[in-house]
């Protein structure tokens, strides 16, 4: 249960007074329901006022607080003029000006030859000084009520900064002095004030530097969302860890066999990535291990090994990839050297229906077949393994901790679950994989096989397109393969993105019957049909939107171009350009750009062209577009945060998942005064669902 001394936090923000079902409405759109949504939807800027005795022409365009003695009222004749009122201030004249001022309402507020402090935006009107619309005016005898500095909020249509402040104001009384959950050392080493200090403060910016994400007050804050994600992550993994699992030793001798039926060695890096994987299995608790590896960097070999290690163990293995056709390119790889071992494997997709179905799954229930390979189909609630003991998932980033979870329970009871896989494509920068994968083992294989050449990458002008589609000739000519990326198709709202069926019409009277098409809209089968068209060389040069499936291996593709590769991001250049080259061949890839660029977007074509390191690409994209975006999908998986900022806040997930490490290996169940406050952390950020594996662990 959400600990009592949270409870004023979780209160929906309409219990504060003067927010009514209507700003209730747009605060809980713009923030979230709670007070603790407002109190962490911090400022973007913020107003610093200028206390001034003498009205100066240095002042014109800030805002400024001046007392001032109302001298006489000129109400509007017409709707045309505004309503003045003149001021005087030592000696100098100051004008308010007001559209549509109603003039009973000034009267009362600016009575003659009172005096009153003025908020407002200095501006020059003719010769005159003048505020057009005062923010506030207040009698200067009165108890200061408005700050020397105003926080800007980002606002929603019907929400005004001068609304949201003074919701804040009131939110900020529910602000009290936590436990402190971050470690003492840690918290004087790095000067952070309390929670508390750190709330208010964060809401009264003082200077520039207190909007800055680096600022002391910021990185307090940040750091606390972090610590409450690595201290859920760590609390699953260790409960992971706490699971039995079964012993999948291997065979010793089919591993050698297997190794010996391939026509390579193992690269280091994959052999690495081998010995840490099948200590994982060999292990009495589950693996849960990620494989990261560029495109192309041997993954699947070693996700048959890690399959032949369990099989000789006596156990079955099942191998996931997101789409119909990349399991059938994995069928095809694995099938001729499983094969050769004597082992059974059998693919599984949604397109297997009926009796085919049936006798298949009758199949596995009893053990007939020893590797499963397939779509999402593989873990739907009729499908009932002998004895799963391994669990690959390849080419996913989609899934969360609690769905990764879900996938170990194919296993046999008694067995408790199985080892977990997951194999991804996609370099995450280590800040990110920390706080997206911190549940897992990590590893890396960070070295391409031998033989690969590099890809030469151009950056051409779109202008250009015509003498570059002329060119291909000479490729097709020795039967080499086309990419041709367009960013959308057809009736898109953008009118003047290339659609790809103009490419395609375009390329197609070029090249007679040697131009094939696939997009969005396609059905997947149709999507797969083509894609195999081309990988068999029906067709040679390929048009395709973005949905060229990531990892569908076609070894004659030497040339990847992208049209208008400033709208792409990183990744996703990266990504595409990891299809070509693969076959030994040299490839190329040729970024086709449509100008006047933007600094980002040079800087990403300058990247692109210096290094084929999908691991530095990464983090660079991290640096050029912030953790949102990357992978250019919000459903990556990837968690999202309110106040940290992985690309400036990365330092913080290192020592976080340190800190959570090291205090969870003395304090596991949270029970020391710390523990409780770290408890209390999780709450805060909503993290409930990690507190559940504390009490069953
Ligand atoms: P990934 O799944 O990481 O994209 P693959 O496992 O599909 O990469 O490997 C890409 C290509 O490299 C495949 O054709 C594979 O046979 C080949 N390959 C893998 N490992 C090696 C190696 N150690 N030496 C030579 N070729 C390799
Ligand atoms: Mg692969």
């Amino acid at each position: 249960m959400r600990p009592e001394i949270l409870f004023p936090l979780f209160k929906p923000s309409n219990t504060i007074k003067g927010v009514g079902p209507r700003i209730f409405g747009l605060l809980s759109k713009l923030a979230g329901p709670n007070i603790v949504d407002l109190l962490y939807h911090l400022p973007s800027g913020y107003i610093e006022r200028h206390p001034i005795e003498d009205l100066s022409e240095q002042y014109l365009g800030k805002h400024v607080i001046v007392t001032a003695t109302v001298i006489k009222h000129f109400p509007s004749r017409s709707r045309k003029v505004p309503y003045r009122v003149q001021l005087d201030v030592n000696g100098q004249k100051l004008t308010l000006t007001f559209f549509n001022g109603r003039e009973d309402y000034l009267k009362r507020q600016l009575p003659p030859e009172q005096r009153r402090k003025i908020y407002g935006k200095l501006e020059s009107y003719s010769q005159d000084f003048q505020i057009t619309h005062p923010e506030h005016m207040v009698d200067p005898d009165a108890p200061d009520q408005v700050e020397r500095y105003e926080p800007v909020y980002p606002l929603t249509a019907g929400v005004t900064n001068n609304v949201l402040n003074k919701v804040q104001k009131s939110a900020l009384d529910t602000v009290i002095d936590l436990p402190e959950w971050i470690d003492p050392h840690l918290l004087s080493r790095e000067k952070w004030m309390s929670w508390e200090q750190a709330m208010k403060a964060v809401h009264s910016p003082q200077g520039a530097e207190d909007i800055e994400p680096t600022s002391p007050i910021r990185q307090r804050l940040a750091y606390d969302e972090i610590l409450s994600n690595q201290i859920a992550l760590e609390l699953v993994r260790e409960s992971m860890k706490r699971k039995k699992g079964r012993v999948l030793a291997g065979d010793t001798g089919l591993n050698r066999k297997a190794e010996d039926v391939l026509s390579f060695t193992l690269t280091a890096a994959q052999r690495e990535a081998m010995t840490e994987i099948s200590g994982d299995m060999k292990s009495p608790y589950r693996m849960l291990r990620l494989l990261q590896g560029d495109v192309g960097s041997g993954k699947t070999v070693v996700a048959l090994l890690a399959l032949v290690q369990c099989v000789g163990s006596g156990a079955q293995g099942a191998l996931m990839a997101p789409t119909e056709i990349l399991v059938r390119q994995h069928l095809q790889s694995l099938g001729p050297i499983v094969e050769k071992l004597g082992l059974r494997i059998e693919l599984l997709t949604g397109r297997l229906k009926g009796k085919a179905r049936a006798e298949l799954l009758s199949r596995l229930a009893a053990g007939e077949i020893d590797i499963l390979v397939g779509t999402h189909a593989l873990f739907q609630d009729d499908v009932i393994y002998h004895d799963l003991g391994l669990a690959i998932i390849d080419e996913q980033h989609r899934f969360g901790v609690h769905q990764r979870l879900a996938l170990s329970s194919k296993g046999r009871p008694e067995n408790n679950g199985v080892d977990v896989l997951v194999m991804t494509a996609t370099p995450i920068p280590r800040t990110l994989a920390l706080t997206a994968y911190g549940d897992m083992d990590v590893s890396v294989i960070a070295e391409k096989p031998p033989g690969r050449q590099p890809v030469e990458t151009r950056a051409i002008d779109l202008a250009r397109l015509d003498d570059l589609a002329n060119s291909l000739g000479r490729k097709l000519q020795v039967n080499e393969r086309i990419y041709w990326v367009c960013p959308l198709v057809e009736e898109s709202e953008v009118s003047d993105l290339a659609a790809a069926e103009d490419r395609y019409r375009y390329l197609e009277a070029l090249y007679p019957g040697k131009v094939g098409l696939v997009h969005g809209k396609m059905k997947a089968e149709e999507k797969d049909s083509a894609m195999q068209a081309f990988k068999d060389g029906h067709f040679q040069i390929l048009v395709a939107t973005t949905v060229i499936e990531v990892g569908v291996d076609v070894p004659e593709a030497t040339v990847m171009i992208i049209e208008h590769a400033e709208r792409f991001g990183l990744a996703q250049l990266h990504q595409l350009r990891g299809r070509v080259g693969r076959g030994g061949l040299a490839g190329s890839c040729l970024l086709l750009y449509a100008g006047p660029l933007g600094e980002t977007q040079k800087s990403r074509l300058k990247i692109m062209r210096e290094t084929e390191d999908g691991f530095k690409i990464a983090e660079e994209d991290l640096r050029l577009r912030g953790s949102g975006e990357l992978l250019g999908t919000r459903q990556s998986g990837l968690p999202e945060f309110k106040v940290a900022d992985l690309s400036v806040h990365g330092r913080l997930v290192q020592i976080a998942r340190d800190d959570a490490r090291a205090f969870l290996g003395s304090d596991p169940k949270l029970n020391s005064p710390r523990g409780q406050a770290i408890r209390t952390l999780l709450y805060l950020f909503e993290r409930d669902n990690a507190i559940k594996y504390l009490q069953s662990g």
